[in-house]
């Protein structure tokens, strides 16, 4: 006999709706069969015929089977990143956007959204660049009008910004004012630096420069930031790559990228490239050049997402014609905002992003997500009632393992935030029974009479009878058969079973 669980998935409390899985940010996707693009291709023109009727939560599921089934093909990802960012998630859709232009630079719509979408997060200088590829490639578009007049008045704001100095730091365009960090539990962060001597180009002492680069970014943030360097990336919170090949990279403006992998407003993995060659021109990449580089994709690496609007930055989008050598005040107070003890997400954004991996089906990942929203707002009822379905959903899949401590903890964690969910209480009583079972089929009498006990005791309390009854007959079965017939009689009585 074998208890089963009941409440295979309860329902969350809706505080947003929900948001379409995320695309995965990493690069080696398998390339796609010519049948694939074409089926792909049919995807992409229904895709516009449902843009022009208005139909955008169709088009984004049509885009996201697009991009699944041919994930190179340039028109899907413009596809998906239009509907993203249409359906108001222009980080998301900026980076599909970001493929699609590079992959194709011929796709004019793409890069109308793709400046749309940087305007949206603050991103102006590279909106403004967006823009003025597209006008270089298209002059005489249909559009080409109205790109030049945003333009135009990007350019304006730009030079406003600008010539006030700027602000004291670039905290909501460096965030995509979303903000994501390393928790303070996962310091000293652990980083895996490959060794470059293959690569062409890289030179012994880069590995140390990255590491200084790390440090100065960890004393501008006022010592929230430490590291251990490990041996092998596997398990490495930071991984720091080398390449000769500019083609591996998204941007080439960039002469890097770091590639994030977040959960809610947590950083989970970051995969970073670094160019050993210096593009555009010069012969040899110069020390200067690589610092910079190494201190701007460090910055991306500890948080810094998105790009400072000021050129005097080492956040800046662009290193052409700067020399830079250190961060500014800005970038220091910018990664000190960033890890400042009072930055915390908002309510709706963990709500809905822990939504949004449940719907995934990722239910551990929800749980942090829900965890991490009760350490922020523990008062608030719904992040409480969230946080107990979340612990219950991980303890039925640890159920569903046979990890019975492991799920044991969690229904009582969930019961201590909602002690009255009789389902969660059900679950406990489950977990209980069929770690008895097992243990007894193991031939381990006492663990099952304890757990049978306290089976029995949860389902009384929550008046589950049928499951009172089926639980003291195999509790008493056991204990008749270890010579305990009294205390089973007894049991029995207590519990109004019949033999
Ligand atoms: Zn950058």
């Amino acid at each position: 006999m074998k208890f089963v669980a009941r409440a295979l998935c309860t329902s969350l409390s809706f505080f947003m709706a929900a948001i379409p899985c995320a695309f995965s940010q990493s690069g080696d996707l398998p390339a796609p069969m010519a049948s694939n693009n074409a089926e792909a291709a049919r995807l992409v023109n229904q895709c516009v015929q449902l843009l022009q009727q208005g139909k955008d939560k169709e088009m984004l599921e049509t885009a996201q089977r697009a991009v699944d089934l041919a994930p190179d093909f340039a028109p899907a990802q413009a596809a998906l990143g239009t509907a993203l960012s249409k359906a108001g998630n222009n980080e998301e859709g900026k980076g599909h956007l970001e493929r699609a232009v590079k992959a194709d630079p011929s796709l004019k719509k793409a890069w109308l959204s793709l400046a749309a979408s940087y305007t949206a997060l603050g991103q102006l200088p590279e909106a403004l660049q967006a823009y003025k590829t597209f006008l270089q490639k298209f002059p005489s578009d249909s559009n080409a009008a109205l790109a030049r007049s945003l333009a135009a008045s990007l350019e304006k704001q730009i030079n406003q910004v600008q010539a006030m100095g700027g602000g004291e730091d670039y905290f909501d365009q460096a965030t995509n004012r979303k903000p994501a960090r390393w928790p303070a539990s996962k310091m000293p962060l652990s980083v895996f630096i490959a060794d470059g001597s293959s690569v062409p180009g890289f030179r012994s002492d880069f590995s140390q420069m990255v590491r200084a680069s790390l440090e100065e970014w960890a004393s501008a943030a006022d010592g929230k930031l430490s590291y251990k360097y490990v041996g092998s990336p596997s398990g490495a919170d930071i991984v720091v790559n080398f390449t000769n090949n500019p083609g591996a990279l998204h941007t080439v403006s960039e002469a890097g990228e770091a590639r994030y992998t977040r959960v809610g407003d947590m950083l989970k993995k970051e995969e970073v490239y670094l160019l050993t060659i210096p593009v555009g021109g010069a012969s040899q990449l110069s020390d200067d050049a690589f610092k910079m580089l190494s201190l701007h994709e460090m910055g991306h690496a500890l948080g810094l997402i998105g790009h400072s609007p000021y050129p005097d930055d080492i956040m800046y989008f662009s290193f052409a014609a700067s020399n830079k050598q250190s961060l500014t005040t800005r970038d220091t107070q910018t990664i000190k905002r960033l890890y400042a003890d009072t930055v915390k997400p908002s309510l709706a954004q963990l709500n809905a992003d822990g939504v949004k991996e449940l719907n995934a089906g990722h239910a551990e990942k929800s749980l942090e997500i829900f965890s991490r929203a009760h350490e922020y707002y523990p008062g608030d009822d719904i992040v409480v009632k969230n946080l107990a379905s979340a612990y219950n959903n991980v303890g039925i899949i640890a159920l569903h393992k046979n990890d019975f401590d492991k799920a044991i903890t969690l229904f009582q964690q969930s019961l201590d935030l909602k002690p009255q969910d009789n389902k969660v209480s059900q679950n406990l009583g489950v977990a209980f029974m069929n770690k008895g079972i097992i243990g007894q089929q193991k031939g381990d009498n006492n663990t099952a009479l304890a757990n049978y006990a306290k089976a029995v005791e949860v389902f009384d309390r929550i008046k589950d009878n049928a499951s009172v009854a089926r639980a003291v007959k195999t509790y008493a079965d056991l204990l008749r058969r270890t010579g305990k017939g009294k205390e089973a009689q007894s049991l029995e009585a207590k519990y109004k079973v019949s033999r």
